[in-house]
Formats: C-alpha cells, structure tokens, sequence
C-alpha cells in the first residue's frame, strides 16, 4: 500500500488527528537514546473506536502500529517505521478508596499532582519525574527509588484494559478465557533461567503470573509489542506523613555496596548510590577522598531508624535531613545524575545505552562493580555510575570515542554474560527496545524465548505492535545510521 493510500484511509477512519509534516514525522523519529526512524504516519486518536479502527486497519494491512507515550525511554523502545499512535487525549483520572482508574495519556505529573490532593502516591517514580506517560510506565515496567520499598509498576497494577493485534478490547484480570491462556505459557516457563533480581524489564514476566487474578501484569514491560493500553487501575498508597534522609560518603564504591547489603535489612523506602561525577555537581563540600555516595531514606519508624542508622553504616554520614523541602532538594541532586552525566561527556564521546541499566541480586553489587572495573581496562573505556543500588540496578554511562561500535558489541556481549552469570537481569526498568532486543534470548534461554514468541502470536498473529523489540534478532547497531 502507498504511503499516501495509507495516510488517507487513517483519515477517513477515525475522528482523531492523523498527521505527516516532515517536521512532526522527524519529531516521533526519536526519543531519548540515539536511535533514530521516521515513521509513515503519526495518529492522535479520540475516542477507543479510533483506535481499535487504526489496529484493525493495520492488520488488515499489515502496517506496523508502535505506541508512544512521551518518548522519554533510553532504549528506542517508542521508535519504528510504520504507525505510530500516541495517546495523549486519553487523559482521565478518576480517584477511588486505594486504586486510581487512568488513561494511558495521562502524565507522572499529573497523576502527582492530583493524588497529592488526597494524600496518596502511585509509587513507581522515574528520575525523569513528571513528563514521562502511564502508558510509558507500564509499557516498560518502571521503576524508581522507591521501588525498594514498594515495588515496581509490575508490582502496583490491578487491572488493565487494552487493544491487541487484532483489534480486539480485552481487559485483565477479568477476561478469564485469555486468561487461562496465559497461565498455560506461565506454567511452562523454565524458572531457573529467570533472573533472581527484585526488579527486572527484560522479556515478558511470565514469572509474575501465578493466578488468574495476576494475568494483567503480562502487559506490564510488554513494550507496545502484546497490546495497545487504554486505561488501567493502579494502586495507590497513603503518602507519609514524615521522612528522613540520610546521605552518606564512601572512599570506595566496594565499600558502599557492602554497606549496602546491611542498610537495606533496615528496611528503608530508598538506597540510591552515585559515583564521583554526580557529587562534584553538588553544592556541597564533600571530603577530598570521598569517591561515592550513598542516599537513605526511611518513611516508617522513623525515631528507632534515626537512632539506629550510625550503628548500620560503615561510611560518613554527611546530611541528616528532615525537612521536606530539603529533602527534596536533594533527592533533585540525585534524578539529575544523568543529566550530569550527559554534561560532564564530550559529544563525541558518548554512547548508546546499551549496558546501562543491569540489575543484580544485592549480595553481587560489589562483583557488578568489579566487571564494570575490568570492562574499562580490557576496552580502555571511562564509565559513570549512579542508580537504585537497593535493586542492585546500577546505570552505566560508557565514555569512548564514538567511533568504536565494534567495541561497544563486545562490551555488551561481555557485560551481559557476566551479568546472567550473577542472577542478575540486562534490564531493571528501561527495558529491551532497540538496544537489548536481541539479548533476550541470552537472558531467558531458547526454551522461555520460544514461550515468548508463542505468547506474542496470541495477541498479534501478524506481528504487527512494535515489530523488532523483544522477541526480535535484528541488530541494534543498524539503526546508528547518523551515530
Ligand atoms: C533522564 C531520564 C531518567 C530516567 N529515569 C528512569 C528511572 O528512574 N526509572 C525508569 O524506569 N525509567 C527511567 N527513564 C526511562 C523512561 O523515562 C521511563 O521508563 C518512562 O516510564 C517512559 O515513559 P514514556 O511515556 O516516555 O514512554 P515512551 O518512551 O514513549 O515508551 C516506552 C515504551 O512504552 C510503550 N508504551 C507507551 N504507551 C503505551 C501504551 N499505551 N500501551 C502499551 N505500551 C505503551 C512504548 O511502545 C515503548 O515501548 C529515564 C529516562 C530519562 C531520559
């Protein structure tokens, strides 16, 4: 079908917007990785019929349909060639006793912004904060500092309502006959080849379905590829009333992450770690030999927890904050890691993501930061690090010349297989999109990815939702044209 028929027909079938500038095409060409595609068509939809019409249109067709949420993911995950649909219009919030009901549209921001009024919180909380989308939260299974304590998105879902590859509007849990289905492929998964990590975006969560009532979470970290969410039922939990921050310096990053193993049986909502490049861009002095920091934060059993915390850490603790507003100043320090990060790397010398975002069983924190130590000497690179270090998730930013693609494969390839080794996941919470896609059968084994792409011709027999990302071999690098 030409371009034009395609651009054509969309229009004539829907109420919502369908559009083609060279300039809007060019700006759902990218996200926040380095990758780039221009798709044919971009659709705005109204209304569910529009896009359960855009779908069926497509299969029918055989058009590619990648939904986007706010193209603020680090892989390409958002990113293909033939449609893309974008939510935003889907934007309703409606608030009940422990569950909000959300469109997929709806941003971190706003949702924030309106529990806060009721004194409640959705707590997985990307260091990207309020722009990113519901959609995209679910879509990549994501996480944040507060995932120590109350888990993943994966982890606070109750329902999801959503359109497949066939046009179909399903919504789970409640849809038992899909349902079963399901839990067939979850009961055949090879368990052992699952990573033993808290937190993990690779693949699809066949391990998280136990029950009938579990199966919604399939479409968590799916990445568009399994259905097109239109709305979902998340949880939601009462906001603290009180909180305490402790930040923490370290002459050594082994140090911390041992430290990290006994911190964290205090049960603190978050332990985050940065490297050397995030604390030289905080207002602070810190001692001339500090090389990382640690931030602890409680949210319960706040008096016992402050007169206990000394007896628990093996650093120096610099800052004991109690007072909200600092510390959000300097949670704000630690969400702008990457930023920094970004700032303190020469254009040149930056990097896909690709190996940013591992996750490993805690008690293999300091042999993670080992790998990463002899990666850099064997392939002459610079890292920096920061992350969720309670998760054992640790970002990785790779400093080298740009030039080195061949090198940047070997590193992956190293990185990932000393990672699975650990237990540990190649993605914690950006997922697999166009970087990690061909890793995952690494991850899971032959058997599990099989049950993968078994799964996926359940929902979208023509392959159509987001072609290439998780059960897909094509090479990442492919699409590094201008890198
Ligand atoms: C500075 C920075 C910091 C970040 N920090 C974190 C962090 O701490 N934790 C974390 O988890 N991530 C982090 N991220 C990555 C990313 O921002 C988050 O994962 C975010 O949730 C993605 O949301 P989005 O709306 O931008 O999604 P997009 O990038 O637009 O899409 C992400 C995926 O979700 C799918 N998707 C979107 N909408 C739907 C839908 N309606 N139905 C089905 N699938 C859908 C897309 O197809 C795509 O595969 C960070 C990114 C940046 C740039």
């Amino acid at each position: 079908m030409k371009i034009s028929e395609i651009r054509n027909s969309l229009q004539s079938l829907i109420s919502g917007d369908v559009l083609w500038d060279k300039e809007i095409l060019k700006f759902y060409s990218v996200d926040a990785s380095l990758y780039q595609i221009i798709p044919k068509v971009v659709v705005i939809p109204k209304t569910e019929k529009d896009v359960i019409s855009v779908v069926k249109f497509a299969n029918k067709n055989k058009i590619s349909v990648t939904v986007r949420g706010s193209g603020t993911g680090l892989v390409g995950s958002a990113l293909n060639e033939g449609i893309i649909i974008e939510l935003k219009k889907f934007d309703a919030i409606k608030i009940q006793k422990n569950y909000v009901e959300v469109g997929m549209g709806v941003t971190k921001g706003s949702l924030d912004k309106a529990l806060k009024i009721k004194r409640k919180f959705f707590p997985p909380n990307p260091s990207i904060g309020p722009y990113c989308s519901i959609g995209g939260i679910i879509g990549n299974n994501a996480s944040g500092s507060r995932t120590l304590k109350y888990g993943s998105t994966i982890d606070n879902v109750k329902e999801i309502t959503f359109v497949d590859g066939k046009g179909q509007k399903i919504t789970l849990p409640n849809d038992q006959k899909i349902g079963r289905k399901i839990i067939k492929f979850a009961k055949q998964i090879n368990i052992d080849q699952f990573p033993k990590v808290s937190k993990n975006s690779c693949g699809y969560r066949l391990d998280c379905i136990n029950s009938v009532t579990d199966t919604h979470k399939i479409l968590v970290g799916s990445e568009g590829t399994l259905g097109i969410i239109l709305s979902a039922k998340l949880s939601l939990r009462n906001i603290p009333a009180k909180k305490i921050l402790f930040v923490i310096e370290y002459l050594s990053i082994f140090q911390a992450a041992d430290n990290c193993i006994k911190i964290k049986n205090s049960k603190p909502s978050a332990l985050e770690f940065v490297d050397r490049s995030t604390l030289e861009n905080i207002d602070f002095k810190f001692r001339k030999n500090t090389n990382c920091l640690l931030f602890v934060e409680y949210d319960s059993n706040l008096k016992y927890n402050e007169k206990n915390f000394r007896k628990l850490t093996t650093g120096r603790i610099v800052k004991k904050i109690k007072i909200e507003k600092e510390i959000e100043k300097w949670w704000k320090y630690r969400d702008l890691a990457l930023s920094y990060s970004l700032k303190s790397i020469k254009k040149e010398d930056q990097n896909p993501h690709i190996i940013e975002d591992a996750s490993v069983p805690l008690d293999k924190l300091g042999k993670l930061f080992s790998i990463i130590n002899k990666i850099n000497k064997e392939f002459q690179t610079k890292t920096i690090m920061y992350g969720h270090a309670g998760n054992g998730n640790i970002h990785v930013r790779i400093i080298s010349s740009r030039q080195k693609i061949k090198t940047l494969e070997k590193i992956s390839e190293s990185y990932f297989d000393q990672v699975i080794k650990l237990g540990g996941t190649i993605t914690g919470e950006h997922g697999d999109g166009i970087a990690r896609s061909e890793f995952v059968k690494k991850q899971y084994g032959n058997k599990n990815y099989q049950i993968f792409k078994e799964l996926k011709e359940i929902f979208d027999p023509k392959k159509i939702l987001n072609p290439g990302k998780i059960t897909s071999h094509n090479k990442r690098f492919k699409r590094l044209e201008n890198f």
